[in-house]
């Protein structure tokens, strides 16, 4: 059976509801801990980062409320910015996020960068709450995303949480499917700090290590326009995370 693919995904939260994991957004998870609930067991924090193809986060946000999970989408703008499609999602009870990438636009100029990212927000706001963020990798940019807010801070703005900044440092385990392998050796920024990395590579060798490490807290990021549905999408977003790859091992390795 082919990985990344629509049931195979059904078969990942399937594992986790088994396993007795309660599915959390990022807004929900980082109220708990405010509220001092601290070391709750077994908690699954799942984001989707919708950098590509938002028909397909919809379906994903579907097939999740059909399930009774919810979980958090962040979206480009303009990328991803589809309000029809972010409103449904919204409506199936998922929350909705802003996935910024101001500082590479702005190519690392933190003042055109802070505008940039007032102005996207209120666009995003105005057509749904956005109350947390989370920085868009932009592997092939030398500007970490995240550096704005050496400068500036997002309570400022009105905003909870960001996805690495306010769950980083927890003891939290973190994994991603960046690169189609959640072993996270693709990852050129998608990295969570003091999360070390699980040997797994295909969904299959996870949900096996979900049902067997018993681990306390996961964090998930899964990017939707990966998990196909039609054998065809399955072959031409398999051929674009070769691509990628190719790219990637070569500013990791220049690392
Ligand atoms: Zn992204």
């Amino acid at each position: 059976m082919r990985d990344f693919t629509l049931e195979k995904y059904q078969e990942l939260c399937e594992t986790l509801l088994g396993c007795g994991y309660a599915i959390l957004t990022v807004r929900d998870y980082l109220q708990q801990r405010e509220n001092g609930q601290e070391n709750v067991p077994k908690t699954a924090i799942l984001r989707h980062d919708v950098d590509r193809k938002p028909e397909n986060a919809l379906r994903m946000a579907r097939l999740e409320n059909e399930m009774g999970i919810c979980s958090t989408y962040y979206f480009r703008y303009p990328y991803t910015f589809k309000p029809e499609i972010i409103r449904k999602i919204r409506d199936f009870g998922h929350e909705i996020g802003y996935h910024y990438e101001v500082l590479a636009k702005a190519k690392g100029d933190p003042e055109i960068a802070i505008r940039f990212f007032e102005q996207e927000l209120k666009a995003m706001r105005d057509i749904c709450e956005i109350n947390t963020i989370c920085m868009h990798g932009s592997p092939l940019s030398s500007y970490d995303n995240r550096d704005l807010w050496k400068e500036y801070d997002f309570r400022n703005y009105g905003v909870e949480g960001e996805a690495y900044l306010s769950i980083g440092g927890r003891d939290v385990r973190y994994l991603t499917d960046t690169g189609r392998s959640w072993s996270g050796k693709r990852s050129v920024r998608d990295i969570m700090p003091g999360s070390g990395r699980v040997n797994v590579k295909t969904t299959d060798d996870l949900v096996a290590w979900i049902e067997s490490s018993g681990i306390e807290e996961l964090y998930l990021t899964v990017h939707p326009e990966r998990w196909a549905v039609s054998a065809g999408d399955w072959a031409i977003s398999y051929m674009k995370d070769v691509v990628m790859n190719t790219g990637k091992n070569i500013i990791v390795a220049m690392r």
